[in-house]
């Protein structure tokens, strides 16, 4: 979070508001230069390479991040040059823009969903975090779907029967935050871009299923890429990402 956006939140916290902290402070896949004018840039993957084999090896990484993502991160920021939501936060950015909107869809959803992706995987062994939920998340997903295990097998079902490229997601209604949600996207839609889903939400968790994100190490098999990436599900930073 950097210092504009702390006293933002401060001051509407003293004025007595609720307010969410902006996914893309979070997440840190927006930053605003001297001008104060934001732009995008690559975040750091935060561990190494190899630090989610075996459940996801570390050419499959490297590629990932240095490659996938960092050229979302690029033909985005070329995309806004001369572009009316230039300079806007990113979750702004991808509630306004249209479906005809092709470039600033594809990579500004391909930056924000894996600035995501590798925010919510616990590197290491990481044990403890991947089985700290909080006890509101927790109550959370009981109210929502009964168990862990419903929510796990809801989140494999949206990443199996996606077909092609896209992403599973768990989701914080919009207007109800006590509600929690599945659901998958085609690309790099995610619950964010209001008018190109039916339901949209606060995406807290969310499993990239392009084959880009797997096929060097599980080919065809996706169910078992998704059921590996569920056991490195950092739960702890999932619960930070609530509203
Ligand atoms: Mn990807």
């Amino acid at each position: 979070m950097n210092k504009r956006e702390f006293l933002r939140i401060s001051s509407a916290a003293t004025a007595g508001l609720i307010v969410t902290p902006l996914m893309s402070s979070l997440l840190g896949c927006s930053s605003a230069d001297a001008a104060g004018q934001v732009v995008f840039t690559l975040p750091a993957l935060g561990y190494s390479f190899d630090a989610l084999a075996p459940e996801i090896d570390a050419a499959t990484m490297e590629i990932h991040h240095g490659k996938h993502h960092a050229g979302y991160v690029r033909k985005l920021n070329s995309a806004l040059e001369d572009h009316a939501l230039k300079g806007y936060k990113l979750e702004k950015l991808l509630a306004d823009l249209g479906a005809e909107d092709v470039a600033l869809r594809r990579n500004g959803g391909g930056h924000f969903n894996h600035s995501l992706f590798w925010k919510i995987l616990a590197p290491g062994s990481g044990a403890s975090e991947r089985r700290s939920l909080s006890p509101l998340l927790l109550e959370r997903v009981e109210k929502s779907f009964g168990s862990m295990s419903a929510l796990e097998a809801e989140l494999t079902a949206a990443g199996k029967s996606r077909f092609g490229s896209g992403w599973a997601w768990l989701c914080q209604d919009d207007k109800n935050p006590d509600e929690l949600f599945v659901c998958s996207t085609a690309n790099q839609d995610n619950p964010l871009m209001h008018k190109m889903v039916p339901r949209s939400g606060r995406p807290i968790l969310g499993l990239d299923v392009w084959e880009h994100a797997y096929y060097l190490n599980y080919q065809n098999r996706r169910g078992d890429y998704l059921a590996a990436c569920l056991r490195r599900v950092n739960w702890t930073i999932v619960s930070d990402l609530m509203a």
